[in-house]
């Protein structure tokens, strides 16, 4: 079982992960790392946030030095894609024209950055924000003075948004909808990142369709024009499940995967941001775009493939910084028939607990981690909570928690 030749196709956050926990947990066959990208496995959250500042440089995105994979034996190879699966031969093509045979092939190959299909996407003033080389492009049209437009107000253009903002460009966001982060966060976080953000001299478009992008701007369907010298498309993401997909491996919103990692083929497991993954505490499947979903899946697959249990569910999280301001959530908000307060939004730091049945089941938390620690741990145990007691900021996390 240990001396299985692994391949692992994707060498992002989850595949360079997943090599170190097969190594952690005692795996001593062949790995092989596969990545389309010049870099070795690093993480994107910066690429948004602290690099894109100036704040942090490239070596420390790296996850791991390049030494690493030397020492722990890992075959790593970069600059190189996966072309096809053979799942009856048990091999993959690469781009080089040579082929790698595999006893468990793990897909860890993330997701793409949803492009915008209107006449003028592919001109070279526009782009997205998904990898080191976009952040590139994008650093340098950041500076005093420019003016950039971004499409789209979700994480990833918000947090683009505020970075471009520190480093003194004027910037625009067009949101089709009618609020910030529609899907993803509840209308009063909506609310208080929108005025955070205008505060800061960011402008906002609700109900922005985009006809086209041209020279010059962005041009509405209203025939409004958005002047700007740099376009920032950041509408989501797609699952790379394409090669999956073609070989008949069950796919949904991305390859379906057990609390194991494994797709419906058991020699081959899938990671990350490209799975429609369980999420057990909340009965249902999903796929997740965060870090921490990765490196639970990665811990998932290296176990199984060393012959262990995997690990007990997590509840999922994620965070995302914009100026001064760290946001951070728990759990899914999904069925819930109540939401409470804690603490003042003014105040820039509070919290909001989103229950079903006076049950926890998410936590959205501003520069509030101690309410975000407390409200995982409500997600995890279950159990019913006083809401009274949890509205109240007088009254200490620890003993809210004391009397559930
Ligand atoms: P990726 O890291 O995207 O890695 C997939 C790799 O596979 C890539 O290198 C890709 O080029 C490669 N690949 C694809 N197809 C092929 C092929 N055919 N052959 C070879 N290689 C291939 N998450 C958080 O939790 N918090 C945050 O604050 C946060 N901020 C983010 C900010 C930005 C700008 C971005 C882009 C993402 C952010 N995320 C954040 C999400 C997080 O980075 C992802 O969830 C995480 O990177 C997922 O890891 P992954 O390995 O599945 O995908």
């Amino acid at each position: 079982m240990s001396g299985e030749q692994v391949v692992i196709a994707g060498a992002g956050h989850a595949g360079g992960s997943v090599a170190a926990f097969l190594r952690q947990y005692g795996h001593q066959g062949p790995i092989t790392l596969v990545g389309d990208e010049t870099i070795a496995p690093y993480q994107r959250p910066p690429l948004s946030k602290a690099w894109l500042k100036g704040e942090a440089d490239a070596e420390s995105l790296l996850l791991r030095p390049l030494d690493w994979y030397v020492e722990a034996g890992v075959d790593l190879r970069l600059g190189t894609g996966i072309e096809a699966i053979d799942r009856v031969g048990c091999s993959v093509r690469l781009s080089d024209g040579t082929s790698v045979a595999y006893d468990r092939l793990v897909l860890a190959l993330g997701a793409k950055a949803r492009r915008l299909d209107v006449p003028g996407s592919d001109l070279c003033h526009v782009g997205v924000l998904r990898s080191a080389a976009d952040a590139e492009w994008l650093k340098p049209r950041l500076g005093p003075g420019e003016r950039v437009a971004i499409i789209g107000g979700g994480y990833v253009g918000l947090e683009a948004a505020a970075s471009a903002r520190s480093l003194g460009a004027e910037v625009v966001v067009l949101e089709r909808e009618s609020r910030l982060l529609a899907r993803v966060a509840a209308p009063m976080l909506s609310a208080f990142y929108l005025e955070r953000h205008q505060a800061e001299g960011v402008v906002f478009v609700f109900g922005a369709e985009v006809r086209s992008i041209e020279g010059n701007g962005v041009r509405l369907a209203t025939g409004e024009m958005i002047a700007a010298d740099t376009v920032l498309v950041g509408i989501g993401a797609l699952p790379n499940d394409a090669l999956a997909r073609e070989v008949g491996i069950a796919c949904s919103d991305g390859v379906i995967v057990d609390s194991a990692a494994r797709t419906s083929d058991p020699n081959i497991f899938a990671i990350g941001d490209m799975t429609y993954r369980p999420l057990p505490l909340f009965g249902r499947s999903l796929r997740l775009e965060s870090v921490p979903s990765a490196l639970e899946q990665a811990k998932q697959a290296a176990a199984t493939i060393c012959g262990t249990l995997p690990p007990a569910p997590e509840i999922p999280w994620f965070w995302s910084d914009q100026y001064d301001l760290k946001l951070q959530i728990a759990g899914l908000p999904l069925d819930c028939d109540q939401m409470v307060v804690r603490g003042d939004p003014r105040s820039g730091s509070f919290a909001l607990f989103h229950l079903a049945d006076r049950v926890v089941r998410a936590v959205e938390a501003v520069n509030a981690p101690g309410e975000f620690m407390a409200g995982r741990q409500f997600i995890a145990r279950g159990t019913s909570i006083d809401t009274y007691r949890l509205a109240d900021s007088t009254i200490p996390m620890k003993q809210v928690a004391a009397t559930t």
